[in-house]
């Protein structure tokens, strides 16, 4: 029997992609929910749950996942860091993917930039620069905001190391700084390049989004992991083995 999913925020851009992920992949789609239906009754329905719908919803999502023992996917993003915590010892109690980009394709690039950063050392400077589109209301990127964090991590620097543009006259580049830099325009979906910088050399990662399908697949191909797995919070690094 294929696998069984139930989709919470159906009606949504990321349900719809999900929904579609789901029949692309074979696996069946067992339950569709949005505001107002019965989510217990779509949750007991399927093997797994992918939800992307609004931050709110997760707290009663994994209520109903540790009392079914359902296997989770929480891809929606947003919530408050206090709030997020809470959650997150709630979800460790079932096996739950929760993950802020589920780009198979960014996740690598995560690992890469771990790696970079690590090989090249504090003489190669890191700078982050990322694309969207017009419509998009926040910068740098959530994506972009993990970029730098992983640097800062392996080159155990803290947020005030952070360049966020530079203008006028800045002087000379520190070595310590790391730069980030937030492009908009048009339609983009997102771009995300990583640059190490030395004299004489130069190294760009790169990643373009040109699909909200990639997060879908991700979340998808998330489900398929989780399911049978003990409880435990995962992400997407430990789905694609990249840890
Ligand atoms: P959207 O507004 O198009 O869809 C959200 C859907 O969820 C809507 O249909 C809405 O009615 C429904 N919803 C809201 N509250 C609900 C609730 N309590 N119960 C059930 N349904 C509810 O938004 P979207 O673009 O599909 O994004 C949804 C979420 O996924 C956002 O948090 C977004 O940031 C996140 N997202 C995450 C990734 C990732 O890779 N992790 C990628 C894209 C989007």
């Amino acid at each position: 029997m294929p696998l069984s999913i139930h989709i919470n925020g159906s009606r949504g851009r990321m349900g719809q992609a999900v929904a579609a992920a789901v029949r692309e992949a074979g696996l069946t789609v067992a339950a569709e929910t949005d505001v107002g239906d019965d989510l217990r009754a779509g949750m007991a329905s399927a093997d797994a749950v992918i939800d992307f719908s609004s931050p709110a919803a997760t707290g009663e999502i994994l209520r109903h996942a540790l009392e079914l023992r359902k296997p989770v996917v929480i891809g929606t993003t947003g919530h408050e860091a206090a709030e997020r915590k809470r959650l997150l010892a709630i979800a460790a109690g079932v096996p739950c993917v929760w993950a802020g980009n589920f780009s198979v394709g960014v996740n690598l690039l995560f690992a890469l930039t771990r790696r970079a950063a690590a090989v090249l050392g504090a003489d190669y400077d890191a700078e982050v620069v990322e694309m969207h589109h017009r419509f998009k209301k926040d910068a740098p990127s959530g994506t972009a905001a993990r970029l730098l964090e992983i640097i800062l991590e392996e080159r155990k620097l803290t947020a005030e190391a952070l360049r966020h543009g530079r203008e006028g006259l800045t002087g000379e580049r520190q070595p310590t700084e790391v730069g980030v830099h937030a492009l908009r325009g048009g339609d983009v979906v997102g771009d995300h390049t990583v640059i190490f910088a030395a004299l004489g050399e130069r190294v760009e990662l790169v990643h373009k989004a040109s699909d909200r399908g990639i997060f879908a697949r991700g979340a998808v191909r998330a489900a398929r992991w989780i399911v049978g797995r003990p409880a435990g919070v995962y992400d997407m690094q430990d789905v694609l083995a990249l840890k």
